[in-house]
């Protein structure tokens, strides 16, 4: 398969990220089928991105009719059989194994052998998804960052298995969707949380600890580091259950108490403070 190849892309999961994926495929000029797991989910992402392109149309980088067009290329699904003819599939449904070997499965049994399966896991083993299915050289991470439009980096995650020639066209297709693409090896946070994730725990600790406000800590690191956001803010737009479950799979994987989650981390999760999307984390966002 060639670049050129690629028409049509299917994208599983409408959610956070996979509607921002199909956004920038569309906007790349692919036909894009888009699943989730009902029509109301899928027309979800649907408004989601026509908000987004409503925002670019405001600012005048993209015309009305320029708008309909992209929108004009997703066709929506709740069928993951309507995704047997794409030239090439993203995953992004929710972060749990098992979900995720069903839809590899899946998708392998009825995509051409050719066809390239890659996912947007922020932590699941690229290797071990691969072993779902019987194209294992085919399997890759392609982890968007969020905001999918916004930002511009693809972490390209080489599994055990995967060849240098899906790795090549996955890079190829990454750039001609506007991103910059870095290829690594996969390991248990990839590099992006690798790195990021024990920075937040640390903040996590020093706030579990008493050292400073949440407020003192992100000022810190924000004019301190030149972060754009605390890391306390951070966690909080990622979801602090995200945030727990990638520092548990870097634990349990490495097996360095460095990885250790902080306890107040998994208290908060317990009691329902997810961050922004539960009104309520490291910050109060109800008001
Ligand atoms: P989300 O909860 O916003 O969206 C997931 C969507 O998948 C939901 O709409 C859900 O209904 C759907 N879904 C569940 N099972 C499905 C199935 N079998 N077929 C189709 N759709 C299905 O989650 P998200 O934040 O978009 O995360 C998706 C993936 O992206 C996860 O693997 C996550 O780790 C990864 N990721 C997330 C972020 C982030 O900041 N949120 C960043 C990078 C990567």
């Amino acid at each position: 398969m060639k670049l050129e190849d690629i028409k049509k892309i299917g994208v599983v999961g409408a959610g956070t990220m996979g509607n921002g994926i199909a956004q920038v495929c569309a906007m790349a000029g692919y036909q894009v089928v888009m699943r989730d797991v009902t029509m109301e989910l899928a027309q979800k992402g649907l408004n989601t991105i026509s908000k987004n392109l409503d925002r670019l149309v405001k600012k005048e980088k993209l015309t009305p009719e320029g708008k309909e067009e992209i929108l004009g290329r997703i066709q929506l699904t709740e069928k993951l059989d309507d995704l047997a003819d794409v030239d090439f599939a993203i995953e992004a449904v929710t972060e749990n194994v098992e979900i995720k070997e069903e839809v590899f499965k899946t998708l392998d049994s009825l995509c051409r052998p050719e066809v390239i399966l890659a996912s947007n896991t922020s932590s699941i083993s690229i290797t071990k998804i691969a072993t779902f299915t019987n194209r294992p050289d085919k399997v890759i991470g392609m982890h968007f960052m969020n905001p999918v439009p916004v930002m511009k980096l693809i972490e390209v995650i080489e599994g055990l298995q995967t060849s240098r020639e899906t790795s090549e066209l996955v890079v190829a297709l990454s750039e001609k969707l506007g991103k910059v693409p870095v290829v690594i090896k996969d390991s248990p946070g990839f590099v992006s949380n690798r790195v990021l994730m024990p920075m937040i725990n640390e903040a996590i600790f020093a706030l579990y600890e008493g050292v400073g406000s949440p407020e003192a800590i992100d000022t810190i690191m924000k004019l301190g580091a030149n972060h754009p956001m605390g890391p306390l803010a951070l966690a909080d737009l990622i979801g602090l259950d995200t945030t727990l479950y990638i520092l548990q799979v870097m634990y349990d994987s490495f097996g360095d108490p460095k990885y250790r989650p902080c306890p107040l981390l998994v208290k908060m999760v317990d009691a329902g403070y997810l961050g922004r999307k539960a009104g309520k984390g490291f910050y109060d966002y109800t008001k």
